[in-house]
């Protein structure tokens, strides 16, 4: 029987009266929408940015944080080998170079105590991302950042409501980005947004977006079904927390091929919104992710790593050893599995060790 996963993008009332009430009062027709006013303010108090602006996608949401951040021909940028590559592809596409750095232990996250041997006279902006639910170490990426004159670009597209020692994140770095694409916590389909309470940032980002019209607008409708979720999002937050965790602890020494990426970390509230393992090879992760299909539960590989790369398109100072792992053997489970209900869940728990115990033998088969 497979498990019966709630359906994503959430169908609740406040999602529609929101888009409902857009529409009849002709705000979903304006240059100027209170919709997106609204929004505004809604993340900068929730995020606690001084600024926020809203965008059409977390990925142009990178891209603006990095002209922000005066990044073009020439000019550097730091980040890590395993990451979203959209980011990669943002640093090129300005006419700097990716400079590769890898992910601190257990953790998929940029290490922080690479960042000086990955130091230039070229470098202007590390990018960071919280990936999987894990914080990435955000105080002492400002740190370095602060001193040497390099801008931070934080990206919490993943993580929106996760908080380091009480703050969101998204507020540590000079910039920060939010994604509302399709699958991700807050959603519109399609969209993002740019936090920052650095003054010379946000000036930098008025000419930018506003050419005079929103160069790369999110249009009031998807404002006004953001809403709604943001309202929400601590509760939901909590309840994939919750599944994962529920996870961790069913799943303890039950799954000895597969290491899950989720430590806890003193002073983080995580925000999960796809969970990751480690399996044991590439080989396993294809088995796992099709078997998983079979039984119905939502698992996909993570995302390549960028250390393949020629040397010709990117800068590599360091050994790129886990990102390469974790590019070959990681994948996730997806937050529709961690929204289940919660009777559910010891349901979930039982499929993934079913999936383990299946993708293991196999594993041990071709390779004793
Ligand atoms: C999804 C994502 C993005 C890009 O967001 P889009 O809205 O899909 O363009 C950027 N960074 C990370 C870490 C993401 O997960």
């Amino acid at each position: 029987m497979p498990i019966d996963l709630p359906i994503w993008p959430p169908a609740w009332p406040a999602i529609e009266a929101a888009a409902l009430a857009t529409i009849r009062s002709g705000d979903w027709g304006s240059y100027r929408s209170a919709a997106c006013q609204r929004l505004r303010s809604e993340l900068a108090e929730a995020f606690a940015a001084e600024h926020a602006r809203l965008c059409c996608s977390g990925t142009a949401a990178v891209e603006l944080a990095l002209r922000a951040a005066g990044v073009g021909p020439g000019d550097e940028v730091i980040l890590a080998a395993y990451d979203y590559p959209g980011n990669f592809r943002c640093v090129e596409l300005l006419g700097a170079r990716p400079v590769l750095v890898d992910l601190a232990p257990e953790s998929p996250t940029l290490a922080p105590d690479h960042l000086p041997e990955a130091a230039s006279e070229n470098v202007k902006a590390v990018i960071a991302s919280h990936l999987f639910g894990q914080a990435a170490d955000v105080a002492r990426i400002r740190h370095h950042c602060d001193q040497r004159g390099w801008i931070f670009v934080e990206d919490a597209c993943q993580t929106p409501g996760m908080l380091i020692d009480g703050r969101p994140a998204g507020s540590f770095g000079h910039l920060a980005t939010l994604s509302f694409g399709g699958s991700k916590p807050l959603t519109a389909g399609s969209g993002g947004a740019l936090l920052t309470s650095d003054r010379r940032m946000a000036a930098r980002l008025g000419p930018l977006l506003e050419r005079p019209s929103d160069a790369f607008p999110l249009g009031p409708l998807q404002a006004a079904v953001v809403s709604p979720q943001l309202k929400r999002l601590d509760r939901m937050n909590e309840q994939r927390r919750d599944t994962a965790r529920f996870l961790a602890a069913e799943l303890s020494g039950q799954t000895p091929q597969w290491q899950l990426l989720a430590r806890d970390s003193a002073g983080v509230a995580p925000a999960f919104y796809k969970l990751a393992w480690c399996a044991r090879s590439a080989e396993q992760r294809v088995r796992v992710v099709e078997r998983a299909s079979e039984l119905g539960l939502p698992i996909g590989p993570g995302f390549r790593s960028s250390h393949r790369a020629s040397r010709r398109r990117c800068r590599q100072p360091l050994p790129l050893e886990r990102s390469r792992r974790l590019g070959d053997t990681l994948f996730v489970l997806d937050q529709t599995a961690l929204l289940v209900a919660e009777p559910q869940r010891r349901e979930l728990a039982a499929l993934l060790q079913q999936l383990h115990d299946e993708t293991s033998r196999l594993d041990d088969e071709i390779s004793p």
